[in-house]
């Protein structure tokens, strides 16, 4: 099956469609190099639900990012006008800095706004809050947007997590694709086919010498699988660079098949897109910390996307999927399906009652259906300020093999359904040869 981590399959029920891995997608509909392409034509259709994020906290409250900025800074009290000032520029500066941040390390072109940018973005989220924001629920939500980044929420960067992706919230959405991530895919290899490209699916490359001659080989692979392919063509200094290459934490994925919407007893979260289920800053502080550290959390912070609210199309007639995953310590072999459900039922009683199927994908599991996938770590290697410009090595996309290339999101701008590590890649190994 083609798409990696843009897939879809009815993987609970018939007639239910669950996204495999990617769900929700704010760097795919800003991806410049994607805009270039006819993938509308091709079938792909961006739905923008009315709530990009929820954020459920106790007693029915909920912290909300809509696409409007002032509509957002409004709902967040004493934080209106410190949101609108720090959101705001990374909003208002974006075309500048949006290159920096999904391209290849490069000398800036607009280096006051990506200076401006860079130095909250360096900081930790912990941090940034503390000093900013006043109140428990901004906190709340921008650990939540941080959280995507899988690594302690006092570590450098995880403010810049936090900005860029909560920009894009207002910027141009967290969009769903109509029909499922495998639309993406579909309308991604619809237009490579109409260009004469051919993809051969079902076949595992186990050498690189088993590939026909090509002047270009490219890997959409992580450090560890490129090594079992190709390691034996690398000179030992470059081997040894792929393998100090870390990864990160896990995740241990639910996709429901559900007889009604999800009841949220916040009445925003029945309108989200993507819901972050955690409560407070400090407890997902806490859950990303213990998990980070090997241990698995009581009450672990929970990615959550309602698709069928917005496109019924992937589902029976008043029927839901919802999918969900926790982030867990790397490999780990905890089943956290229970956890997982008391997450969702804290902030929406009686969840568990309109569940009719499910399917659940540990990090075992994970891997063994994708090599890129090592210990469940979703995000192709820890992005810290080690791995973010040197990633995988200082090479970036080359190798010191003549032709051969690394495009997977193992290289910047790193992981997400955008399709910029590819498109670097090509630019490099196209200027090369
Ligand atoms: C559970 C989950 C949820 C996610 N949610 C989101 C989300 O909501 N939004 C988002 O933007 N991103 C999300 N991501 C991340 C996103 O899916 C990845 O960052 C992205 O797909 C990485 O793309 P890639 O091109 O590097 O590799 P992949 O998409 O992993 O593609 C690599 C392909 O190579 C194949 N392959 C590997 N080894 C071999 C071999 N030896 N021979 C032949 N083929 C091989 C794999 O099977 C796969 O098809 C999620 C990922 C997961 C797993």
């Amino acid at each position: 099956m083609i798409g990696g981590g843009a897939r879809s399959a009815e993987v609970t029920l018939p007639g239910f469609t669950h996204d495999i891995c990617s769900a929700v997608h704010p760097f795919g509909i800003v991806s410049p190099f994607w805009k270039t392409l006819p993938l509308s034509a091709h079938g792909l259709e961006w739905i923008e639900p009315p709530v990009q994020i929820g954020h459920p906290l106790d007693e029915g409250r909920a912290a909300i990012a809509v696409r409007s900025l002032d509509a957002t800074a409004a709902g967040l009290g004493r934080d209106r006008d410190v949101y609108k000032k720090i959101v705001g520029s990374v909003v208002r500066d974006w075309p500048k800095i949006s290159p920096a941040v999904l391209g290849p390390p490069a000398i800036p072109r607009h280096p006051i706004a990506l200076g401006r940018f860079g130095l909250r973005a360096l900081r930790s989220i912990d941090r940034l809050s503390a000093s900013a924001f006043a109140e428990d629920a901004t906190k709340a939500l921008v650990a939540g947007i941080a959280a995507h980044g899988m690594r302690p929420l006092d570590g450098a960067l995880t403010a810049g997590v936090a900005l860029s992706m909560g920009a894009l919230g207002h910027v141009s959405g967290w969009p769903i694709p109509r029909g499922g991530a495998q639309r993406i895919t579909d309308a991604l290899a619809a237009h490579l086919r109409s260009l004469g490209g051919e993809i051969v699916p079902g076949t595992r490359v186990t050498s690189i010498d088993a590939l026909p001659p090509a002047k270009i080989v490219m890997c959409d692979l992580s450090p560890r699988p490129l090594l079992q392919i190709a390691g034996h063509r690398m000179p030992p200094s470059y081997r040894r660079a792929l393998e100090r290459y870390r990864y990160g934490m896990g995740a241990f994925k639910v996709d429901w098949a559900l007889s009604g919407p999800i009841p949220w007893t916040s009445a925003d979260c029945r309108r989200a897109g993507t819901l972050h289920l955690g409560g407070t800053a400090r407890e997902i502080a806490l859950a990303e910390q213990a998990t980070w550290d090997g241990t698995t959390p009581d009450r672990p912070f929970v990615l959550l996307s309602q698709p069928t609210v917005f496109d019924p199309s992937r589902a029976p007639t008043g029927k839901h999927v919802a999918w969900g995953y926790c982030h867990v310590p790397h490999g780990s072999t905890v089943d956290m399906l229970d956890r997982i459900e008391r997450q969702i039922e804290r902030f929406a009683p009686g969840f568990r009652d309109g569940v009719l199927a499910r399917a659940v994908t540990t990090p075992a599991q994970m891997e063994a259906s994708n090599a890129n996938l090592v210990g469940g770590d979703i995000g192709a290697g820890v992005m810290d300020l080690g791995q973010f410009f040197t990633r995988p090595t200082w090479r970036n996309y080359a190798t010191p093999v003549k032709g051969l290339y690394v495009c997977s999101a193992s290289t910047p701008p790193g992981p997400g359904v955008h399709g910029m590590c590819g498109y670097h890649a090509a630019q490099l190994a196209l200027r090369q040869l």
